[in-house]
C-alpha cells in the first residue's frame, strides 16, 4: 500500500501521464468525484449545494508551480474574482490557495505581494484566505510568509501537516502570532528524514497537535475524514468545554459525505474544500493515493468505458 501511494504520488508529477489523463474523456469524467468542475460557475453551484446542506465552503482554483510571473498574476486575478463572486452570490465561503500557484518558485517577495493583495480583498469582504501547505521544501517559506502577511492583514491563515516532525514547533510559532491553523495529516511524498513514515505515528501526532490547537483561544480547522481523529476532537472539545462554534471540521469535496452530514446534524461547523479548474491532475492523483479503493474505482470505471 505504501508502495502504491508512492507510485501514484510520483506519477502526479509526470507531465506525459498528466497530458494523457487530462485529455482522456473517461478520466475527465471521473475527476468529478473530487473536483467540482472546470469553471467557477460549476464551483459556485457546488458551493451553493453545500451551503444549502448547512455546510461552509472554501473555494480553491486548482493550480500549482506556475512557471512565469504572468501565470502567477493571472492566478491572483482569478482569486480576486472568486472573492467578488462569493460576495455577490452571498455564499458562506472563503478561499484557499497555494503559494506555488502565486509564484513562490519564482520569488518570495513577488509571491508575497500577490498574497497581500488577496488578503486585503479578503479583509474588504470580512472573509478569509487560507494558504494551503505544499511539500516540505516549501514549509519554511510558507510559514514565514504567512506570518509576515498576517502582521499586516490578519484574515490569513496557515495549514500544518501532522506528518512532519517540525509541525509541533511550527504550531507554537504560529500561535504566538495569533494565527489560525488548519490541521491536516499531509498529502505529499516525504522522506523519513522530515516526516513520520508510520501512519500510527502521524495519527498520534495529529491528536497531540489538535489538543494544542483547540484550547489555544483561536478559531482553528480540524481537516480530516478519519473517524478516530474526529472522535478525539469531539472528546477534547467536551473535556476542555470548547464550544462547537469555536472551531470547525473541514473535509474535501466528495470524500466521506456521510460523516460530513452527520457532523452537521450533531451541530458542528463543517467546511467543505471545493476545488475546481482545469489544473486538476495533481490534486486528483493525491486523492487516489490517499485510498487504494479509489484506484480500483478508477480502474473499474476505465475498463467499463
Ligand atoms: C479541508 C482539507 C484541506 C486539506 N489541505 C491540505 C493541505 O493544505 N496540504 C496537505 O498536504 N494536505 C491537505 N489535505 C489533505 C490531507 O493532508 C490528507 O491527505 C487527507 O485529508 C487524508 O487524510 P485523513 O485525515 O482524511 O486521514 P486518512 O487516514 O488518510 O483517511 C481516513 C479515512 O478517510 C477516508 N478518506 C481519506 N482520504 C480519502 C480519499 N481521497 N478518498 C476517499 N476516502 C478518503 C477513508 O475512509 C479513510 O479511511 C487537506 C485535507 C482536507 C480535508
Amino acid at each position: 500500500m505504501v508502495m502504491l501511494r508512492s507510485i501514484l504520488l510520483k506519477l502526479s508529477e509526470n507531465k506525459g501521464f498528466a497530458n494523457w489523463v487530462i485529455t482522456n474523456g473517461t478520466t475527465r469524467r471521473m475527476s468529478h468525484r473530487f473536483v467540482a468542475g472546470e469553471t467557477l460557475d460549476e464551483a459556485i453551484q457546488a458551493s451553493r449545494q453545500c451551503n444549502d446542506a448547512g455546510m461552509l465552503v472554501t473555494l480553491d482554483c486548482l493550480g500549482e508551480n506556475v512557471a512565469t510571473p504572468a501565470d502567477a498574476q493571472k492566478a491572483r486575478d482569478t482569486y480576486l474574482g472568486i472573492f467578488d463572486r462569493i460576495a455577490q452570490e452571498k455564499l458562506k465561503a472563503n478561499v484557499s490557495c497555494k503559494l506555488t500557484q502565486l509564484g513562490l518558485d519564482l520569488s518570495v517577495e513577488f509571491c508575497e505581494g500577490l498574497v497581500l493583495s488577496l488578503a486585503e480583498r479578503a479583509a474588504a469582504y470580512e472573509s478569509f484566505l487560507r494558504i494551503d501547505m505544499e511539500s516540505s521544501i516549501y514549509t519554511q517559506r510558507t510559514v514565514e510568509l504567512v506570518k509576515r502577511v498576517r502582521a499586516q492583514t490578519p484574515c490569513v491563515g496557515a495549514v500544518i501537516q501532522a506528518y512532519l516532525y517540525r509541525s509541533e514547533s511550527d504550531i507554537h510559532d504560529l500561535l504566538s502570532y495569533g494565527c489560525r491553523v488548519r490541521l491536516c495529516k499531509g498529502a505529499y511524498q516525504e522522506s523519513a528524514e522530515v516526516a513520520f513514515p508510520r501512519k500510527s505515528d502521524v495519527d498520534g501526532n495529529y491528536v497531540k497537535l489538535m489538543r494544542t490547537l483547540l484550547p489555544s483561544g483561536f478559531y482553528h480547522a480540524i481537516a480530516t475524514h478519519d473517524p478516530h481523529m474526529i472522535a478525539e476532537t469531539i472528546r477534547c472539545a467536551a473535556e476542555k468545554k470548547i464550544s462547537k462554534d469555536d472551531f470547525e471540521f473541514q473535509m474535501l469535496y466528495g470524500v466521506r459525505t456521510d460523516i460530513q452530514r452527520q457532523l452537521v446534524c450533531d451541530g458542528y461547523r463543517v467546511r467543505i474544500y471545493v476545488p475546481f479548474g482545469q489544473e486538476w491532475f495533481p490534486y486528483f492523483m493525491r486523492r487516489l493515493a490517499e485510498r487504494p479503493a479509489n484506484l480500483s474505482f478508477f480502474v473499474r470505471n476505465f475498463i467499463r468505458s
